[in-house]
């Protein structure tokens, strides 16, 4: 597992703000390498590849996706042999979650054989990892039990709508709803549930559906969550008008089905959780704009070809691939990613009200990689 990175040199530093942010304990206590704001890593969300079947208007609209877009060569993506050497230098540094995202992930050929390499690796302490992936369940009906049987454990299916018309609309790709609600079923037959269904909320374009949605999968087992629009990349034409707050999203559905908080599943979740008081089981609410939650953020993001982002928002990445193409030892590729997290010091959400400088571009400088690229 590699020659270990000495992770204490920065507990010398832990500041105020540490305790002020009160998210994380003393570098090292747990064995993590930390960030400037003490964030452990502890996630890694890798994209494996940046295609994608579908061109959702508010992350890959046709006008900018278009027919002549040049999307990377199979020859610039990392093999499953590399990722696997990215996750492996991740865990040794703490890492103990690994998302599998894209574009669209079941695009890759052979995506099963990557999650049975990442099922089989260990942590430190000889445990199992977490291993998740976000997809538009489109191949999911063909591949759900080829993936649970590779090993992975948990799923999340995108759905924005349940309305024929409108899904195929913002899908742009004439996709039905009815596959994907045929796909939650296959996901859950092969042992993938409870499934999480992620709902992107855009005002006045599938806001009057909340309840409808909430009503669909209430008693399912599933757990839907609500994502508040995020501008995310430089080409969704993004305006704060048009989010609806989480906030109003559970007063809404609390007036009809009423909801209580639930606690955070584990340090650094992302969704606020909130249970049905009849019973009938929890929804999500992720809030990137309204209440941002920066402060425990422990997410490294590997774009397709071998970068690593350090945030969602982010406008460049460190190059991997060179290093792993390069002849690069494994604490080589663990110096590099540890000397990135360390030097970390994002918090984009929590800076955007402070950044909108200029009405539509809160960042004001740099063009933002985009959802799709980086996989979310
Ligand atoms: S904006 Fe960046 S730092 Fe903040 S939660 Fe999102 S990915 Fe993490």
């Amino acid at each position: 597992m590699g020659q270990a990175i000495n992770l204490t040199a920065q507990s010398a530093n832990e500041g105020p703000t540490a305790r002020k942010s009160g998210a994380m304990p003393a570098a090292g206590a747990d064995g993590a390498l930390r960030d400037q704001l003490h964030r452990p890593l502890r996630d890694m969300r890798i994209s494996v590849t940046d295609r994608c079947n579908f061109r959702c208007v508010y992350c890959m609209p046709k006008e900018v996706f278009g027919r002549d877009f040049q999307f990377r060569e199979r020859s610039e993506l990392l093999t499953f042999e590399e990722i696997e050497r990215v996750a492996r230098a991740g865990i040794s540094l703490g890492v103990r979650k690994l998302r599998l995202t894209g574009g669209e992930p079941l695009l890759r050929r052979g995506i099963e054989e990557l999650v049975a390499r990442l099922a089989a690796l260990r942590t430190p302490e000889g445990e199992s990892l977490d291993i998740a992936l976000t997809t538009n369940g489109s191949a999911l009906p063909v591949k759900a039990e080829a993936l649970a049987k590779a090993g992975l454990g948990r799923i999340t299916i995108s759905l924005d709508s349940l309305q024929e018309e409108r899904f195929q609309a913002i899908n742009d790709v004439r996709f039905p709803v009815s596959r994907v609600l045929e796909a939650i079923d296959a996901a859950a037959a092969a042992g993938l549930g409870p499934v999480k269904i992620n709902t992107v909320l855009k005002r006045g374009v599938n806001d009057d559906e909340i309840l409808d949605l909430a009503g669909h999968f209430r008693g399912t087992g599933h757990t839907l969550r609500f994502i508040e629009y995020m501008d995310v990349g430089s080409s969704n034409g993004w305006v704060l008008d048009e989010v609806v707050p989480s906030a109003e999203v559970v007063e809404r559905i609390s007036a009809v089905y009423p909801l209580e908080p639930l606690p955070p599943a584990h340090p650094g979740e992302v969704a606020q959780r909130w249970r049905y008081v009849d019973g009938a089981g929890e929804i999500g609410a992720i809030s990137s704009v309204t209440n941002p939650f920066c402060g425990a953020c422990t997410r490294a993001r590997i774009s397709a070809e071998g970068r690593l982002f350090t945030c969602l928002f982010a406008t460049e990445g460190t190059d991997l691939r060179e290093l792993l193409r390069g002849g690069a030892s494994d604490a080589e590729l663990q110096g590099a990613l540890a000397g990135t997290w360390r030097a970390r010091k994002d918090r984009y959400s929590e800076k955007r009200a402070e950044l909108t400088a200029h009405p539509g571009d809160p960042a004001g400088a740099g063009r933002r990689i985009e959802m799709s690229y980086i996989g979310g």
